[in-house]
């Protein structure tokens, strides 16, 4: 490559960014990194009417969070700035006079009522929407006169009647488009800010972007960009459309399939490495098996010859899956760390604030290797912060068993947890098992009793391993208070 990489991310702040705008991000980030360039990060706010207060923090933030440092954009300025389009209004401007002067483009003074009778015309008549060139040839005094009435024109691109624009994408190939298919596209809006089309093409020359690499929703806009490029006289930069991301079901990713924005992720209690790892995945691939890539390998490895043509599918369970497994690759402190500010929010409000450090560290080697999403922790292990169960005497009584069996089960288990003189894991499970046969039950129904008297629930984590943490005094007056529900009952 001979221009240095300057790639940029160019999100609107509509909206919270989604899987798909951070996919976008991540990969121009890796390509610059993998290059040594520069990633810019440019804030596309040129629709007023759809901006969404806090999108833009809401992106910085994500970005934030999966690592993806910008070496040029918001907070950090740069020197091809501002890398607001709101601030940049001046040099859209120039554009279009220059646009209007060489003949590229002209005053349209068509009313919005006009434009949505046309529009309806078009589709009665099934044809393609597209403006019908009415202002195109308007003479001056035709435009005099509409100004003098008031009314405030949009700009429009002349795009050529006939021909054909083509370029070549470096995923896809060669692309052919015929003119006859564009029409003549807002350039600039009345209220003075450009269309995502002028602004675009115009920031990415100024600021010397090599490399575009977008989602491919916007490949049918690149002959439009490539159209005005030709008509400024500016070099294109190279273009790379990105893969759709699809749900399993391969229709368009939405909520139902799990997709949520990045920020809910990371309340969800997905891990940054996770995200990273996962994303990077949705479209390229290092050898169509490899799974589990570090940060720097991805780096290193990445390139655009991996980007696949085909959509993407984005598999929730997958992402699950890859997240119990950075969770499993956490040390046990770097676990603790990030487990605590889930556990303080999602346990109950009558446990103790702050949190004993201590405690939690002796609880999440029980849950380490089990949990999927660090949002499960107050629930997988809130029963041993709490003072009371709360379950159904029922739960108590397994399959197979009586209440009476049960309660003998549990008066024998207490009086156990009294004799055991060791109260480590391998003691207390070298003295529970045998009981099992002498009460002439199955292991898995007399630790089953034991486990709900203990937990509260039927699925937790390991048992013994539970009760060391809990303490031989806690886990006596919990059978103890098993054994009062189930008298009563
Ligand atoms: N502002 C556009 C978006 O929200 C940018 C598309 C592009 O990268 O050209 O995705």
């Amino acid at each position: 490559m001979t221009n240095p990489v300057r790639v940029r991310f160019a999100p609107s702040p509509t909206g919270y960014p989604h899987v798909g705008n951070i996919r976008t991000a991540l990969f121009n980030w890796l390509f610059a990194r993998h290059h040594g360039g520069s990633f810019i990060v440019r804030i596309e706010d040129t629709d007023v009417a759809r901006k969404v207060e806090g999108a833009v923090e809401a992106i910085l933030d994500g970005l934030r969070w999966l690592g993806l440092d910008w070496d040029e954009g918001p907070v950090v300025g740069g020197d091809y700035g501002p890398y607001f389009q709101s601030q940049r209004l001046d040099r859209y401007h120039e554009a279009t006079r220059r646009l209007i002067s060489q003949g590229n483009a002209y005053n349209c003074y068509c009313s919005p009522q006009r434009l949505e009778e046309m529009r309806a015309e078009q589709t009665k008549n099934k044809q393609p929407p597209g403006y019908d060139r009415q202002c195109r040839n308007l003479s001056r005094e035709e435009c005099a006169r509409a100004e003098a009435a008031g009314v405030v024109p949009v700009v429009r691109f002349k795009t050529p009647l006939a021909g054909q624009t083509r370029f070549q994408d470096l995923i896809r190939g060669e692309v052919v488009f015929e003119n006859s298919t564009i029409d003549d596209f807002v350039l600039l809006k009345s209220d003075g800010y450009p269309t995502y089309h002028l602004a675009n093409i115009v920031d990415d020359h100024f600021m010397e972007i090599s490399h575009v690499m977008r989602a491919e929703e916007w490949l049918s806009s690149t002959p439009r960009h490539v159209l005005l490029y030709q008509a400024m006289g500016f070099d294109p930069p190279q273009f790379a459309h990105l893969p759709m991301i699809l749900g399993p079901d391969r229709s368009k990713l939405s909520k139902r399939h799990g997709a949520v924005s990045i920020i809910e992720y990371r309340e969800q209690g997905y891990l940054p490495e996770t995200m990273f790892n996962f994303l990077s995945l949705l479209g390229w691939s290092l050898d169509d098996k490899t799974e589990i890539m570090s940060r720097s390998e991805v780096v290193r490895d990445f390139s655009l010859e991996r980007i696949s043509r085909t959509a993407a599918i984005f598999n929730k369970d997958k992402l699950d899956w890859m997240n119990g497994l950075y969770i499993r690759k956490l040390s046990p402190e770097e676990f603790v760390q990030r487990a605590l500010p889930f556990l303080d929010k999602g346990l109950s409000p009558e446990v103790k604030r702050p949190l004993s450090l201590d405690y939690v560290r002796q609880i999440m080697p029980l849950v380490q290797e089990r949990a999927k999403i660090l949002t499960e922790l107050a629930d997988l292990t809130g029963f041993l912060f709490v003072d009371q169960l709360d379950y159904k005497p029922d739960l108590l009584v397994g399959k197979g068993m009586t209440p009476e069996s049960t309660i003998k089960a549990l008066e024998a288990g207490r009086a156990k947890l009294q004799e055991s003189a060791v109260f480590e894991i391998e003691a207390l499970e070298m003295a529970f098992r045998p009981l099992a046969d002498a009460l002439g039950l199955k292991t898995g129904q007399f630790f089953g009793t034991l486990r709900v008297a203990i937990t509260g629930r039927t699925v937790s984590p390991p048992l013994f391993q539970t009760m060391v943490v809990l303490g031989r005094e806690r886990c006596q007056q919990r059978i103890e208070a098993a054994l009062v529900r189930l008298r009563a009952a």
